[in-house]
């Protein structure tokens, strides 16, 4: 039988989530957006509380959890500010590949780091490849103990801060995908180049841009795995467990606009009553409410797959197609409930609407899950 019962310490991660929500991100999201400030001390504050890090194993001092309750809080990092949310998980993205697939020494050095506040982030986009992943052109070349990395990322979440990469190459063109590979790479070593910070249409305060390597030497022991060509399923494996948390921030962004929507229409009066008493407004609420309503079960359902160690690719494709779409129309609704004052900045759903954006467009765009959804669907 499905119980959505949380358990006493479920309810208390979700409860401090919430607070940090509340007293960090909520109060600050608007300055941080205008002056496109990446929320540094924030993220500290939220890693020192274990936030960031529920999914690293406790033996590298993270919490241990699962994805169920890494989407419990990102659901309330979402509701804070969905921008937060994104440039608070990039370490949690880089990690993955780490987590699934890397040596001991590896996870003991570079995962360790993540939950003593370092930053990661996760480099596979490239400036000629992004859905298309098999046609990047990074390469890494054996040379002796050391590898030669030449090529460029882009739009790298968390790359102006990053303190290491997870790094997408191939190590033998002609096999196709099955010739990549993934490595750690610290971000000071010569020949690592950064772009400059991108002005993205939302989420400013996330940090987005290039990243060139140029003949940039990493030693062997940072092919992860220690093997060569597993890049590519563990880059796609992080997608997996990555994408119920992605999904979850944007329900709590959908969530957060949902109910500045109803504070707003409560008080707002036109044609001598609350507008949330005109049924055409109080319809908005009441779908936004079951699409969100909608969403987080997909997501839950997604998370608690993979906790249970089956495979969550078709579910976590259904969450993240979903729970982006409903974001991105529970947010213009909501700014359509404000009128003028939804237009303006002064009010948060502009922002929260610019947020939700993206979420259709990264970690594999929403024409990507259907393409996902339905191969599944096909093989089944
Ligand atoms: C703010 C931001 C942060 C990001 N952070 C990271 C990060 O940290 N690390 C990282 O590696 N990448 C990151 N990305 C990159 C992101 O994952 C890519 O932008 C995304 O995968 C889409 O790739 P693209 O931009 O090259 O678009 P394209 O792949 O060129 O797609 C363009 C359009 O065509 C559609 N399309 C493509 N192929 C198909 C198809 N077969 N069928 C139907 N439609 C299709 C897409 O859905 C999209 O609408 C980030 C992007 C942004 C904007």
């Amino acid at each position: 039988m499905v119980n959505f019962d949380l358990t006493d310490e479920q309810q208390m991660l979700q409860e401090l989530a919430r607070d940090f929500a509340n007293e960090e991100i909520k109060p600050n999201a608007a300055q941080w957006d205008k002056e496109s400030v990446y929320p540094r001390e924030a993220i500290a504050k939220a890693n020192e509380l274990g936030l960031l890090t529920l999914k690293i194993p406790e033996e590298y001092g993270g919490g241990g959890m699962g994805s169920f309750e890494e989407v419990l809080v990102l659901e309330e990092f979402g509701f804070g500010d969905p921008g937060f949310a994104t440039a608070a998980g990039s370490s949690m993205l880089a990690s993955y590949p780490l987590i699934t697939g890397g040596t001991e020494a590896q996870k003991e050095k570079y995962l360790r780091m993540v939950t003593d506040g370092k930053i990661a982030a996760y480099c596979v986009t490239e400036p000629g490849a992004g859905s298309d992943v098999q046609a990047i052109q990074t390469e890494a070349i054996k040379d002796g103990d050391e590898y030669i990395i030449n090529g460029q990322k882009m739009w790298i979440t968390g790359a102006g801060h990053a303190d290491w990469f997870f790094v997408l190459a191939y190590t033998d063109k002609n096999l196709g995908y099955k010739g990549m590979s993934g490595f750690i790479v610290d971000s000071d070593l010569e020949g690592v180049e950064l772009g400059k910070k991108e002005e993205n249409m939302g989420q400013r305060c996330s940090d987005t841009r290039s990243v060139t390597f140029n003949d940039v030497r990493v030693p062997a022991e940072n092919l992860i795995g220690g093997k060569e060509n597993d890049g590519w399923m563990n880059a796609m494996k992080a997608f997996d467990l990555s994408r119920p948390s992605i999904s979850s921030h944007a329900v709590g962004n959908a969530r957060g606009a949902m109910e500045e929507a109803i504070a707003y229409a409560s008080e707002r009066n036109a044609f001598n009553k609350p507008i949330i008493r005109h049924q055409a407004i109080s319809f908005m609420i009441a779908d936004m409410a079951t699409k969100i309503e909608a969403a987080r079960m997909l997501v839950w359902k997604a998370a608690m797959k993979s906790d249970s160690g089956e495979s969550n690719t078709l579910e976590a494709a259904h969450a993240k197609r979903f729970a982006a779409d409903i974001a991105m129309e529970v947010t213009t609704d909501a700014v359509q409930i404000f009128g003028g004052y939804g237009y303006s900045e002064e009010y948060p759903v502009a922002r929260r609407m610019r947020g939700a954006k993206v979420v259709q467009i990264f970690e594999g765009s929403s024409q990507i899950q259907r393409l996902i959804i339905s191969r599944e669907m096909l093989q089944k």
